[in-house]
């Protein structure tokens, strides 16, 4: 059943999705649809949006996830705005060098000589804006002063200044306190345009694909299964979502595709394989009374939310870069309504940068309503070469941690405990890896004859024609920064890229409804 038509339809709502819909809309000639499993709170002025998602000070995981298995590493927003709708708002660029090496795998369009472009419209959307020091949450204040304390430059602006190791105060996307999520950004100038449609709460099952060719989407809404048609079909649906779609819609590994009894459209090895986050392990501290008074203060007040973050080099590192981002955090203590009243512990979560550990995203039933399996492999490339730099790391964070400014605030080291030896600190770094949210690369882009490349360097899928994959999943090496610029700049430059193709959309979409 044809339900309804559009030039353009594009599958998940989260920070890509948004981009994507908002530029892609902004010609009024391109009909778009923008799908998305979960609700939409609509504009912020209509007050709809629950205080959780709107509070930049703290990560708001507790409501609107996916639940994937897996445990705190495999969170996902389920949500209109996605992953921008409940994340840090830290907002830092990777290094040019890791641009370029996108470039290497997608070609010279991504480069940071071009990206960059993209990377600062995306930064002037979300009205990004410096952090202050006097406005840090005081757990980030104690990690600002321990690093000064050590001796590191506190730099102004760490993309221009790239001197390591160095403390910084990190840009956030937060007016004032609330989080400025890729809906508030792209979507509320957009929604009153007459060719852009919302659909939420609706969950996308697969991608119709005739004789290879892209021509819709199946969709279970609240009122049953419906099919939307679509002369380009764009999928956004993040690096978990993303790589199910296409497995359920018959593009993905030969064997995969086979046991789940799903009709092979495209034997494609690469989707779902060779899944990088940044792992990191949390140095943990008891807050002396000090810090309890500080916390308490900050929660009673307005605030404008700021981040801080050190960064240091692992001795693996390449010369003259980083390969470890050490930030300081509160685990609040909550009320019923999820309101933070006080804070349990002090943290200091010591990330690499530059994982070589990959996992997988694995499909385990053609039934759209079951999760993949998310398998991160964190600390596991055979060289132990991970395990080794996130030991440094914690060591750093411990250097930090052992300051008269961090010690003014904290009292014993909960986790992972003093007085292991180096056998059990291996094992217990081991057992308390986590990640930070970053997944990356579970549908690359690369060259056509790599074997693993899900996707060229304008997102085009090999094999099936009309079907773009438009989010993080595409990012094929990994930045050493937070990665929501990363990808908003990605669907910015698709977004780009497609609008200026004479020939795309419309007359595609024209064809196929006739
Ligand atoms: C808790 C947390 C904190 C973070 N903090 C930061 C930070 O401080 N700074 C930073 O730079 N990065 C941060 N990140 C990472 C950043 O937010 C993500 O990398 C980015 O949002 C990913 O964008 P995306 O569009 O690829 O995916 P998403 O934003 O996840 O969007 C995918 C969308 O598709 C929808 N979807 C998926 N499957 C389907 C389906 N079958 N049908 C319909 N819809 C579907 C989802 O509901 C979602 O809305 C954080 C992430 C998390 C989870």
């Amino acid at each position: 059943v044809t339900d309804t038509a559009y030039d353009v339809v594009v599958l998940g709502g989260g920070s890509a999705g948004c981009v994507l819909a908002a530029r892609l809309s902004e010609d009024p000639s391109y009909r778009v649809a923008l799908v998305e499993a979960g609700p939409d709170h609509g504009p912020l002025g209509d007050g709809r949006w629950p205080a959780d998602l709107l509070d930049a000070n703290f990560d708001a995981i507790a409501t609107h996830d996916w639940g994937y298995a897996g445990g705190l590493s495999s969170v996902r927003a389920k949500v209109l705005g996605g992953c921008s709708a409940h994340n840090g708002c830290v907002t830092i660029r990777g290094a040019p060098r890791d641009y370029d090496e996108w470039a290497e795998h997608g070609g010279p369009g991504w480069a940071w000589s071009n990206l960059r472009a993209h990377v600062e419209r995306g930064e002037a959307t979300l009205r990004v804006r410096a952090s202050r020091a006097d406005d840090l949450e005081p757990a980030r204040r104690a990690l600002l002063d321990a690093a000064v304390e050590l001796g590191y430059p506190l730099v102004d602006d760490p993309d221009r200044d790239t001197a390591t190791p160095a403390v910084f105060l990190a840009r956030v996307n937060a007016v004032g306190s609330v989080r400025w999520n890729a809906s508030f950004a792209y979507l509320d100038p957009a929604r009153g345009r007459p060719n852009l449609t919302i659909v939420p709460d609706t969950l996308v099952a697969r991608i119709v694909i005739d004789r290879g060719r892209a021509v819709g989407a199946e969709l279970i809404g609240p009122d049953g299964v419906l099919r939307i048609d679509a002369g380009l079909v764009v999928l956004a649906a993040g690096s978990y979502g993303s790589p199910a779609v296409l497995v359920r819609s018959g593009l993905g590994p030969e064997s995969v595709l086979r046991r789940l009894a799903i009709p092979v459209v495209h034997d494609r090895p690469g989707v779902g394989v060779g899944l990088l986050d940044h792992p990191y392990v949390d140095l943990l501290h008891r807050p002396n009374a000090r810090l309890r008074v500080a916390e308490a203060e900050f929660l009673g007040r307005p605030t404008n939310t700021g981040q801080a973050l050190v960064r240091v080099a692992g001795s693996g590192c390449d010369a003259g870069a980083w390969d470890i981002l050490i930030g300081g955090w509160a685990d609040p203590e909550r009320d019923p309504s999820g309101r933070p009243t006080g804070i349990r512990a002090a943290g200091l979560s010591a990330t690499l940068q530059r994982p070589m550990s990959t996992g997988g995203v694995h499909v385990v039933s053609a039934d759209p309503t079951v999760l993949p399996i998310v398998e991160h492999g964190f600390l596991s490339d055979g060289a132990g070469r991970d395990l080794a730099t996130q030991l440094e790391a914690v060591e750093m964070a411990r250097e930090l941690a052992g300051t008269r400014a961090y010690g003014a605030l904290t009292e014993d080291e909960i986790a992972p405990g003093r007085g292991l030896g180096p056998e059990e600190l291996r094992t217990a770094v081991s057992a308390a890896v986590l990640g930070t949210y970053h997944p990356i690369r579970t549908c690359r882009m690369g060259r056509p004859d790599d074997p693993l490349a899900v996707v060229d360097g304008a997102g085009r899928t090999f094999g099936v024609d009309d079907l773009v994959v438009a989010d993080a999943s595409i990012i094929p090496a990994m930045p050493r920064a937070n990665i929501h610029i990363s990808v908003i700049a990605l669907a910015e430059k698709i977004a780009s890229d497609l609008v200026g193709n004479a020939a795309s959309p419309t007359d595609v979409a024209q064809e196929a409804i006739a």
